[in-house]
């Protein structure tokens, strides 16, 4: 059976553990074959992000997408763990990289005047010595024109991270690169750990922007994640915002930076930088 989740993307949940692998096993073969010969089958989509008080936009967050000739269009939830397990994740990786280097050059927008750009990283490639050689001049050059590089991990896979991992992320923040913690508040970061570590941003996860849904909606857990924030001195960003008064109330508790269908679904930079709307970019 295929459920819905998001308008363009299917995701697949097999009835059984072993039609599961068997997936899991054919989309792992069409990816490594992807890599190697039809690097033109990934793409990547950008979605706004924008200041809750101005209503400005403030940077973008890049996201990747795969259309197989046979498989049609998969979820990066379906496809990203699949190369995480196999290890395959640091060549996705380097297409997410060369393909945000082909858009910039090819919209002509080169110039990021202050506004970030966030791709989601694994936290199992921070152990990677590859993934600094790959980083490392992409960011800088991006940071020569502008942009505020940004990284974002999600929390669960972070709180297993190692000292010396730890570390190596603190020297991307030392290097101007903000780190974010990606879904914040589904994993289990005990208030101790999250002071201990080099990140910069919180990202609420889209379950609790929906609870904001109705005047009278939850907004404890969104409170209690802008007060941590706020105690350690961290940005908060928050995704999933679908309807007016999720932005309304979220700019109310004074959450800074927001994303979301509501202003605008992950889109191709070309549409993004030129589209009818002239956001500004
Ligand atoms: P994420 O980083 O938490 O990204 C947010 C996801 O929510 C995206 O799904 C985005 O399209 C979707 N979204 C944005 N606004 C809304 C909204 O208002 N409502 C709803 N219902 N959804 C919204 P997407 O693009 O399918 O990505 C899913 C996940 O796949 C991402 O979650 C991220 O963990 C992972 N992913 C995507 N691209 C990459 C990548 O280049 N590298 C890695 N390692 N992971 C990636
Ligand atoms: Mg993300
Ligand atoms: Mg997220
Ligand atoms: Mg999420």
């Amino acid at each position: 059976t295929a459920k819905l989740a998001g308008r363009a993307c299917y995701r697949i949940y097999s009835a059984t553990e072993g039609a599961q692998g068997h997936y899991q096993q054919r989309l792992s073969e069409a990816l490594m074959a992807s890599l190697k010969v039809a690097p033109e089958e990934f793409s990547v989509v950008y979605q706004p992000q924008f200041d809750l008080a101005t209503n400005a936009m403030v940077g973008m967050e890049a996201l990747l997408r795969w259309r197989h000739p046979g498989l049609g269009q998969i979820s990066p939830a379906d496809f990203v763990p699949v190369a995480e397990q196999r290890g395959q994740i640091h060549e996705l990786t380097e297409q997410l990289i060369r393909r945000i280097l082909a858009d910039l050059k090819n919209c002509g927008i080169g110039h990021g005047k202050g506004m970030h750009l966030a791709i989601n990283i694994s936290a199992r490639q921070i152990a990677d010595g590859r993934l600094e050689s790959l980083l490392e001049p992409f960011f800088s050059s991006i940071r020569a024109t502008g942009w505020i590089p940004e990284i974002e991990l999600t929390e669960t896979h972070l709180m297993n991270l190692s000292r010396a991992c730890l570390a190596k992320l603190k020297g991307f923040g030392d290097r101007g690169i903000k780190v974010a913690i990606d879904d914040f508040g589904t994993g289990y970061s005990s208030l101790a750990y999250l002071h201990a570590l080099p990140v910069n941003v919180l990202k609420i996860d889209r379950q609790f922007v929906q609870r904001l849904g109705a005047e009278d909606g939850d907004s404890r857990i969104v409170s209690a994640i802008l007060a941590i924030a706020e105690a350690l001195n961290l940005e908060v960003v928050a995704e999933g915002i679908e309807t007016e008064t999720q932005r309304a109330r979220l700019r109310d508790l004074d959450c800074h930076r927001g994303q979301g269908y509501l202003m605008a679904r992950p889109l191709p930079l070309a549409e993004l930088a030129l589209g009818s709307t002239s956001r500004r970019i």
